[in-house]
């Protein structure tokens, strides 16, 4: 996702964004590019109707930087590489994208809101950590 940081002198948390970096194309890059474009934007419409959200449009990226992101914009990105991942890592990264719809940060906030509808969150953000993105 992203790097954030805490600044203790304004009490703020910020987002630091990573440029993102594409992945070379691939036939296996393309094969998870289509299966990912088929199941993970009706699986976030569904997440996001079932929790209240609304999003402006949602683009299947080959980037290796991030599983996922969110613009002020309302646009959430997914990387198509979350396909390869077990449905709870994908509905993780999906709902924690949807909550920077009302949070942009990882502040208190963010997380109150995310374990209010992904109790082991956790959990699931440690399992996502031992799958590297490539
Ligand atoms: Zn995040």
């Amino acid at each position: 996702m992203h790097r954030v940081f805490f600044n203790p002198f304004t009490g703020l948390y910020y987002i630091v964004r990573r440029k993102p970096r594409h992945a070379p194309v691939t036939p296996e890059v393309e094969q998870l590019r289509a299966q990912a474009k088929e199941s993970l934007p009706p699986r976030l419409k569904e997440l996001a109707d079932e929790h209240g959200f609304t999003y402006n449009r949602v683009v299947v990226k080959n980037n290796i930087s991030n599983w996922g992101s969110c613009s002020s914009k309302g646009n959430i990105n997914l990387n198509l590489r979350l396909v390869t991942l077990p449905q709870s890592l994908q509905d993780y990264v999906m709902l924690h994208e949807l909550c920077h719809l009302r949070e942009m940060n990882h502040g208190p906030r963010f997380h109150a809101l995310l374990e209010s509808m992904c109790p082991d969150h956790r959990a699931l953000e440690k399992e996502l950590k031992q799958y590297k993105i490539r």
